[in-house]
């Protein structure tokens, strides 16, 4: 098992520095795992001109699954498009093929204040939405503003094809199997007709998985519903637009940014796996940031690309035990509790993996 890590920038070091803890000790429990350091982001471009160099391409190809941290920060803002950090970003999902986006939303019991919602609306909450990431109205041509009748006139194209949708169809399926069972897929099937045929494949893909329960929800009653009773979700599954916006929305009910780990699969479950927030400048070399979401996604990437469901769902529980003895980071501080930094917080969920 190959895993590419990519600190990045900002804080993704001292985050990732920690997730490799995690990793290191279940090597030495015996899991065979092989990790090679490697450069993404702005450290990439001062170090070699480019945000996604070549050699890292290669890193990249060659390995089973990257773990990333973050890139990104005001030093290369100024930077021409083509060597910002974030093409970095975009450049290695496109050499990937990253199509499947796995963004679970969940909240720890012991986290239930933390969100903005009612904590018996939120409490426990645990949803996993599955976000296609490469096709839809952001890629589909044609699209442009153009003049038409003396007026400007903007406008972009949803498209997919039955391949593009069958194959997120079964990594959703996939996970909702490794879950409570349960596929909610979200469309706009009344007034769209690209997203019927989202509809039909769903269906026609659900024949393959009699042991997966699939529903289907129009994306305006998803929205609300996600703020009504989250709860009644276990897996859904939407298109790129849909998704983008649905998956933010779950991940705030959570109210902790530094908590939420995501996963980007290709079709052989070749994963990129990184923490949904950014590189955090402000916090960056301070030793206060969170590494929980990082940590969660090495536990992501041992369940998705690996298939080692106990040594996830390992760390996964230590995770729960750390937040249960009342350690927490400033980002999920409440008085009465352990304050910790982010080598403390990896202490912490260390002790609870070997203890
Ligand atoms: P951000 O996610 O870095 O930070 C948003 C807020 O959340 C900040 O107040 C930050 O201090 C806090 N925060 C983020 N991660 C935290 C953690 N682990 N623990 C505690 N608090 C945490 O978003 P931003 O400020 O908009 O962007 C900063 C930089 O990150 C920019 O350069 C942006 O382009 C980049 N960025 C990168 C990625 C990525 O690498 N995938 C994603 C988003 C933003």
């Amino acid at each position: 098992m190959k895993i590419a890590i990519l600190a990045g920038d900002g804080i993704g070091p001292e985050i990732v520095a920690q997730a490799v803890r995690i990793l290191e000790a279940l090597k030495s429990d015996g899991l065979k795992l092989e990790l090679e350091t490697g450069m993404l982001g702005g450290c990439a471009v001062d170090a070699t001109g480019e945000p996604f160099p070549e050699v890292t391409r290669r890193l990249v190809t060659d390995a089973d699954a990257v773990m990333l941290g973050a890139v990104g920060g005001p030093k290369y803002d100024t930077l021409p498009r083509q060597l910002r950090p974030e093409r970095g970003l975009l450049g290695i999902r496109k050499a990937l093929n990253l199509f499947a986006n796995l963004r679970p939303a969940i909240l720890y019991p012991d986290l239930a204040n933390a969100s903005t919602l009612k904590a018996e609306v939120v409490a426990g909450l645990d949803i996993l939405i599955v976000r296609e990431l490469t096709g839809d109205i952001y890629f589909g041509e044609p699209r442009g503003v153009e003049l038409r009748d003396g007026q400007r006139v903007g406008f972009n194209t949803m498209i997919y094809s039955e391949a593009e949708i069958r194959r997120i169809a079964h990594v959703a399926f996939q996970a909702a199997r490794k879950r409570n069972r349960r596929l909610c897929s979200v469309d706009k099937m009344n007034v769209l007709e690209c997203t019927q045929l989202w509809r039909d494949v769903m269906t026609e893909t659900a024949k393959d998985y009699p042991e997966v329960e699939l529903s289907h929800m129009l994306v305006d009653n998803a929205a609300m519903q996600l703020i009504r009773n989250p709860r009644q979700f276990d897996v859904m599954v939407t298109g790129n637009m849909f998704g983008d916006i649905l998956s933010d929305e779950a991940s705030m009910l959570t109210g902790s940014i530094g908590m939420l780990p995501s996963a980007s699969l290709d079709d052989r479950n070749k994963g990129l796996y990184e923490p949904i927030h950014g590189s955090a400048p402000d916090l960056a070399g301070k030793d206060v940031a969170n590494p929980l979401a990082t940590i969660l996604s090495a536990a992501m990437m041992l369940r998705y690309t690996f298939d080692h469901e106990a040594e996830a769902a390992r760390i996964e529980d230590a995770v729960k035990k750390v937040l249960a003895q009342g350690y927490r980071t400033q980002d999920i501080y409440e008085p009465g509790m352990k304050k910790v930094g982010t080598v403390g917080m990896g202490d912490a969920v260390l002790a609870n993996i070997v203890g």
